[in-house]
């Protein structure tokens, strides 16, 4: 299959230039809704690697003396070019991810997001003078850590990318990114903007690969790099903390969830079904704060779970560019078998399918969107994240149940509750042991609030007030014989 033509560039970038593999290896990058070859992009490995990390420490002796208000600047201007091409970006983000273009659009204004509020926190790297004996001063100073190792998933191929990158060019480090083997065009795009904003050779760098164990290992061995921040699954997440523990890198790790839905007995269901529809099925719900579990108070359990399954049945599947599609392909097939391996789990134990339960008519990765009821605790779906559109109904009839099954996971990225007692809802929002919670709301992700987990799901936040203190180190100067 001949590869179409796209606007943005495919080669990867290295200290301001586009470059080919040292062997002039690549690989293909394919449009999961119909397996078509989108592109060839190099297939690099430690030598580019390095080379990257070498282009970027360098630059980082640059970068870090630029006045804040100037790094400000190109950040906005990166923002800006972002929501000028919004069109193209979503168009290409969708060709090789395949969500619906609307999610694609409404990622790209995320992303752009990012550079903006990054381009204000730049300013406000503020130290502290700190009260000492009479014959001193102390001093606290913020600086940049150094070059920074970003590794990020095909899920959000922009916004988890713009969300590293802004803050650790914001804080003025330097970057070297790996995106997904299976979408890097989306990061490539970005680099094309951070060159036509003015951002200078070397202080972000974009590595492609579909051998990830490479250049992971080259980015954890290497000394010049000064911390790993990481989007991915947990197991991925463990082999790079054991690497970074090497050169004792700094990390920052986002990882996977399990996230309950609580549905209690006195929630607006109407309200719940329509946030349980948006949690579950963006991005086909492969998405780590996806809702996995749906736990539902037995008094209201049969009356949610018809009406989820009559919404989530008007649901329309197809290719992410055609009008009106609001679920789009899995991204590979072995996500499809994921799927089929729970929904078959689940029945096996008892569930009942309320809707979908199959590959969608339209074949290749499409699937239904699905809805089970009567799911047992001890069922696979409700251990593992799921990354499909697949909802699990499990029913539980008290509070102490409900948060029980909620905790009940070794995960613990975001929880979404459903409640109208304010006391129930303070009381269950400080027992939930999450990095997040959405109460009556599923839509909580903004570059304004600290995006992280605990448990396996993670360590550091991303975004809001907190998110650059994942690049500075603090610096203390004491000053003495001051008489
Ligand atoms: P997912 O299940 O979402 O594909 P992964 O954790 O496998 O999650 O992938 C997330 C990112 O981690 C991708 O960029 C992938 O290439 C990268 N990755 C996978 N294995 C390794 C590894 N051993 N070292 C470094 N990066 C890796």
């Amino acid at each position: 299959m001949g590869s179409i033509e796209l606007s943005f560039p495919t080669q990867a970038y290295i200290n301001g230039a586009w470059v080919e593999a040292d062997q002039g290896a690549s690989f293909p990058i394919e449009n999961p809704s119909n397996g078509q070859v989108l592109a060839q992009v190099p297939n690099m490995g430690q030598a580019e690697t390095r080379r990257a990390i070498e282009a970027a420490g360098a630059a980082f002796l640059l970068w870090r003396e630029r006045p804040a208000l100037e790094r400000a600047e190109i950040l906005r201007r990166i923002g800006q070019i972002m929501m000028a091409e919004q069109e193209c970006l979503a168009h290409l983000m969708t060709l090789e991810q395949g969500k619906p273009l609307a999610e694609s659009r409404g990622e790209i204004a995320y992303g752009a997001s990012y550079f903006d509020w990054f381009a204000d926190e730049c300013r406000r790297g503020y130290g502290a003078i700190i009260p000492g004996p009479s014959d001193r001063r102390l001093l606290v100073i913020q600086q940049p850590i150094g070059v920074v190792g970003a590794i990020t998933p095909w899920n959000f191929p922009n916004a988890m990318l713009a969300r590293k990158m802004a803050a650790a060019i914001a804080a003025g480090c330097t970057v070297v990114a790996k995106p997904a083997e299976l979408t890097p065009l989306s990061a490539l795009a970005l680099a094309e903007i951070s060159q036509q904003a003015g951002l200078p050779a070397g202080v972000f760098n974009v590595v492609t690969t579909n051998q990830p164990a490479q250049v992971g290992a080259e980015l954890t061995h290497n000394a010049l790099v000064r911390k790993i921040t990481f989007t991915g699954s947990t197991e991925v997440g463990r082999i790079l903390l054991k690497q970074a523990s090497e050169h004792i890198q700094k990390c920052s790790m986002e990882l996977g969830g399990n996230a309950p839905l609580i549905v209690f007995e006195d929630a607006d269901l109407d309200r719940a079904v329509a946030g349980a529809i948006a949690a579950k099925y963006r991005n086909a719900g492969q998405v780590c704060i996806a809702a996995n579990r749906f736990l539902v108070h037995a008094s209201v359990a049969q009356l949610f779970a018809e009406k989820l399954a009559t919404a989530s049945a008007a649901l329309k599947v197809g290719d992410g560019l055609e009008p009106g599609v609001a679920i789009g392909p899995l991204i590979e097939p072995v996500a499809v078998e994921k799927v089929e391996r729970h929904i078959a789990d689940a029945v096996a134990r008892g569930a009942k399918i309320l809707t979908g339960g199959n590959r969608h008519k339209l074949g290749h990765t499409f699937f239904e969107p699905t809805v089970l009821s009567n799911v047992s605790p001890q069922a696979l779906i409700f251990h593992e994240e799921t990354f499909g559109p697949v909802a699990p109904i499990i029913s539980f009839s008290s509070e102490e149940e409900g948060l029980h099954l909620a905790n009940a996971t070794p995960f613990g990225l975001a929880s979404y509750f459903y409640s109208q007692d304010l006391a129930r809802i303070f009381r269950i929002a400080e027992k939930l042991e999450s990095g997040m919670v959405g109460v009556n709301e599923t839509s909580i992700s903004t570059a304004v609030a600290p995006f992280g987990g605990v448990k396996y799901s993670g360590l550091g936040r991303e975004g809001s007030l907190y998110g650059m203190e994942e690049y500075l180190e603090k610096k203390y100067i004491c000053l003495g014989g001051i008489n």
